[in-house]
């Protein structure tokens, strides 16, 4: 037989879960700063380069490769878990966070699992609990990328409106009452929230909502334990306000709150390094399915993290990063004062964390990829996120008329013309 010619192919059939996973807005995005490279853009979400720690890591290589030893361990394959050194190291991070001992947190190392970023445990938790057609609630607005993952595992997304004080627990109350009447509480399985200024609408849950959400989980774990799955990405990157407790605090069971941090936000997302703390019998599942994954995340990056900590490097890269983001946030915030403050209809949240600024504009004006305010906006040299691309709810149901603006990425400089230019093309569809 002949070796076909590579145009007489047949198509891939390709696997159902491959059609689950809708197209991701991120590439769009990518391909547009691609084409625009003078655009300024207020969209990308990552980190800022300046801020990254290389003499901090070069140092911990170093040390990680001093003697032939401690070379042979990072660079060997590790466990599926974790490192042990460093989870007991993140064990003690995650208690300094808690404000208290880490043998009164009442979990102890066995239940931290090291995850490649903390992406990959939102997706290795969705894997291990939905089955498709199974019920997630999430905040709307909420993160894009972990929509991404319940749609991929064929999730019902089931949209819980929010304001200043993060997912309003009295809709969650009623959407729970709702599903129930309908039949349907059995498929109810989890309950997402970023909990520390939020991706993308830099808002924070109220201590308040925090232990609701906890007791809703237990009060409606009617037929099996629903749990709450809390995104704490941002945590580290606090610049003022209130340290506010974590959901997970809130779980006196420690069995309901499924409870996930990264390092990428605050030391680096090239080491891709994040972190679960579970229920004890998530352990074994997340851990099986990880195993099929890739039996562990990279144990060299993980003695390099583990040495930074030991170090004592890493609080004090967290407050120089936090300082030059409080100084980019403060930037963002005067140039919407600047520029948006006459313009009738438009408001922002002002965070005290992260990345982002989530601005709303009257409703009619959209936002959207196809709309002609990204069009102008485009036009003027700057670039930021639909808001619309933030809510899983069907495109006619979603607010259309809302931005996530970043300073992750751009100098103040950078902040203050994209500010300004995207003011002159929402201007210009106020006037016309
Ligand atoms: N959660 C949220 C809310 C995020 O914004 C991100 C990164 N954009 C992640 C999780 C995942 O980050 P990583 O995998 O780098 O830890």
């Amino acid at each position: 037989m002949s070796t076909p010619a590579a145009e007489e192919l047949l198509p891939p059939k390709l696997s159902r879960r491959w059609h689950y996973a809708r197209e991701q807005a991120i590439s769009f995005l990518m391909q547009q700063a691609v084409e625009n490279p003078d655009v300024i853009s207020l969209a990308a979400g990552l980190v800022d380069s300046e801020t990254l720690p290389v003499a901090e890591t070069r140092a911990a290589v170093q040390k990680v490769l001093e003697d032939h030893g401690s070379g042979k361990m990072a660079l060997q394959y590790g466990t599926t878990a974790g490192s042990e050194r460093l989870r007991r190291l993140l064990l003690a991070h995650f208690g300094q966070l808690e404000g208290c001992d880490p043998h009164d947190l009442g979990v102890d190392a066995g239940q931290l699992v090291v995850t490649t970023g903390s992406q990959q445990l939102l997706s290795l938790v969705c894997e291990i609990l939905l089955d498709p057609g199974d019920i997630c609630l999430v905040a709307g607005p909420t993160y894009f990328v972990f929509v991404g993952n319940l749609n991929g595992v064929g999730a019902e997304i089931v949209t819980i409106p929010s304001d200043d004080d993060g997912m309003q627990t009295g809709a969650l109350e009623a959407a729970l009452q709702q599903l129930e009447a309908e039949g349907r509480l059995d498929r109810v399985k989890l309950i997402y929230a970023v909990s520390y200024y939020d991706n993308p609408s830099g808002r924070s849950l109220s201590t308040e909502r925090r232990q609701q959400i906890v007791d809703i989980a237990h009060r409606w774990s009617k037929h099996h334990r629903l749990f709450v799955l809390e995104d704490a990405a941002y945590r580290e990157l606090r610049y003022d306000g209130e340290t506010l407790p974590s959901v997970w605090s809130f779980d006196e069971t420690r069995q309901t709150v499924i409870y996930t941090q990264t390092f990428s936000k605050s030391y680096s997302p090239g080491l891709r390094i994040g972190f679960g703390v579970l229920p004890r019998d998530l352990v074994k599942p997340v851990c099986d399915r990880k195993g099929n994954e890739d039996f562990g995340s990279a144990n060299f990056n993980q003695h390099i993290l583990a040495t930074v900590l030991e170090s004592g490097l890493y609080d004090s890269h967290v407050e120089q990063v936090c300082a030059a983001y409080r100084i980019k946030r403060d930037a963002m915030l005067a140039a919407a004062d600047r520029w948006f403050a006459d313009l009738p209809g438009v408001s922002w949240v002002h965070p005290h964390g992260g990345l982002y600024v989530w601005m709303s504009l009257p409703p009619q004006i959209q936002t959207g990829f196809k709309s002609e305010l990204f069009r102008r906006a485009v036009e003027e040299g700057v670039m930021y996120v639909p808001g619309e691309l933030c809510y899983a709810s069907p495109l006619d149901e979603r607010p259309r008329s809302e931005m996530r603006l970043s300073y992750g990425v751009q100098p103040p400089e950078g902040i203050e013309e994209g500010m300004r230019r995207l003011s002159v093309a929402v201007r210009s569809m106020l006037v016309s």
